[in-house]
Order: C-alpha cells, then structure tokens, then sequence
C-alpha cells in the first residue's frame, strides 16, 4: 500500500478495535517503556456487583432501606460502583428516591440531598476517620479483607451502613499484564481510587507488584509526573473521571470505551472500542513497527 506507514498503523489499530485519535498518537505509543493501569473498569470488568448490605447499630435501618438509601443518592452517577448499587436497589424492586443538589468528588464518591436529608455515598478511609466511626471501620475491614471494595453510606454525616462490591477481573487481563511486561521490560503499574487490601488482592492474581492505592485524580498526576521526571514515557490506561487528569499528563493515554466515562474517552489520545484489553500491547506494538519505518 501507498499510506504512510503511520496512517496504516491507524488502521490497523482499528482493526484491532482500538480508535487512534491521529498519527501523532501511534507515534508516541511507540515509544512508551512504563504502563501505569487503572483498576476498576480497566483491569475489572467493571459491572461490579453489590455482595455485601451492612447497615449499622443504632441507624434505624434495614438492608433494603440502606440500599435504597444508597442508590437514590447514586442514582445520577456513572461511576462504575454507582451503578452496581443502583442495580442492586433495582433487582429487589425497591423505589428510588428523587434527588437535589448531587455532586460527585471524582475518586471519593457523591452526595446528594434524598428526603431533606444529606446522603454521602463512598470511599470509607475518608468518610469514617472520626473517632465515632469504629464501628463502621470493622465492618470495612472485614470486608476488605474480604477482597471486596466497601463503601459508607452517611446520612447527615452520620455513618449509617457499609456496602460491599465485588468486581471481577477482565478474563483477559493476566495476559495483557505479561504482554506489556515484555514489551516494556518492567510489569506494569497499578493506580487505584480503591483501598490497598483490594487492589493487592487483585493486582496478585494478574502478576503486578507496585500497588498504588486511595489515590484521588491529582495523586495519579504526582505518580505519572513523577515517573516522566525521571525520563521514562508512561502510558496510562483508564476509564474514569478520576483518571482524565492523568490520561491527559502523560505521554500517552489509552481510555476503556465501553464502560468509559466521557470525560475519559475525550481526553485519552486513543480508545479501546471493542472492549478487550489485549488489544493495547497489540497497538502498542504495532506503532513501534510503524516508527521503524517512518524513521
Ligand atoms: P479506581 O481508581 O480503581 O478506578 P475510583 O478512583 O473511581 O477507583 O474510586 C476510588 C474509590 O472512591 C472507590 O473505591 C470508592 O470507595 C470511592 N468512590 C468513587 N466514586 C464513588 C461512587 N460514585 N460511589 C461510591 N464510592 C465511590
Ligand atoms: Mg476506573
């Protein structure tokens, strides 16, 4: 063929069902030697399930009630978990509650105003650090531990429950670790939102070592900026709100499409559409073929 080597390599990445944003993009993927991956919703399937409904002593509630709860608040999220919750609430037919003033922290979770009350749903190291809180940090370890993510639930700041999630790992995601292991010559990277008992948990059965756990989205930025100041050209993988800051600093970033926020798929210089994560050290190695032939 007569195309560029480059514009080839964007139709071959299509072929492998990854959307390249320009020729410029497989052109730097060529070059990347560290892989930094998210974990919920790139690494996991991301259609975790709601296993565990824990409503605390003295809160008044039921599970049913918790979950309802719980899933009015998350309602309006996309957020992977959200919508784990929201399927929960919807499989046991019970009716969600409208909600005002929703506002989500990107790696945290929301809150929302459910019957004039105030409901918090998300990511318990920062919601029970008070010293009233004990109760509910047991019930979180214990499901930690557990494997599982757990979430609080908190009604006018007050922790009145804890959901488990679990999400299960991509089937194809131990092989596409070892592919960009050999590719790079270093395993790749772990960044996550999500507590460290779970995301060791995970990270063991795929082969990655280096954890870096209870990071917000500007915390995945300091790890990414980090590595780049020490000269090595990361690529972040990633399907969040929390990790568009990230796919954006670094030298390269690759966005999930199918579970993907919009604000990651935007951001990301490329696309996995057809939902496979084998298909990035596919395109990562065919943009190095095509750099050969350019340069
Ligand atoms: P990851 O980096 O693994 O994709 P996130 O950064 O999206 O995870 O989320 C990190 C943590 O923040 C979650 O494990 C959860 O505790 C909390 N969290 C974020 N968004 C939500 C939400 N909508 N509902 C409940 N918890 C949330
Ligand atoms: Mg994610």
């Amino acid at each position: 063929s007569t195309m560029p080597p480059l514009l080839s390599a964007i139709a071959n990445a299509g072929r492998h069902g990854v959307l390249a944003k320009s020729a410029v993009v497989m052109e730097r993927l060529g070059r990347i030697d560290t892989v930094a991956l998210d974990k919920t919703g790139t690494l996991t399937e991301g259609t975790p399930r709601v296993t565990d409904l824990r409503p605390l002593p003295g809160s008044g509630l039921d599970q049913d009630s918790l979950l309802m709860l719980a899933a009015s608040a998350e309602h309006p999220s996309e957020h992977p978990l959200a919508r784990a919750v929201v399927a929960a609430a919807r499989e046991r037919g019970l009716p969600l509650t409208g909600v005002e003033d929703f506002t989500s922290a990107p790696g945290r979770g929301v809150t929302a105003t459910v019957d004039g009350r105030t409901v918090t749903v998300g990511a318990p190291a920062r919601l029970l650090d008070a010293a009233g809180h004990q109760p509910g940090r047991a019930v979180v370890a214990e499901l930690e531990e557990a494997g599982r993510t757990a979430v609080a639930v908190l009604r006018d700041q007050e922790p009145v429950g804890v959901l488990g999630i679990a999400d299960r790992l991509r089937p194809d995601a131990a092989a596409t670790v070892a592919a960009l292991t050999r590719l790079t010559g270093r395993t790749p990277i772990l960044l996550t939102g999500d507590n460290e008992r779970a995301a060791r948990h995970l990270a063991a059965e795929v082969g990655i070592t280096d954890v870096r756990a209870g990071l917000l989205p500007q915390d995945k930025v300091a790890a990414v900026q980090e590595w780049e100041a020490q000269g090595r050209r990361v690529l972040v993988v990633g399907d969040g709100v929390n990790d568009a800051p990230a796919l954006a600093a670094a030298h390269s970033g690759i966005a999930m499409g199918k579970a993907g926020s919009d604000l990651a798929l935007e951001t990301a210089d490329a696309v996995v559409v057809r939902d496979e994560l084998a298909a990035i050290p596919s395109i990562v190695q065919l943009s190095r073929t095509a750099r050969r032939f350019v340069i």
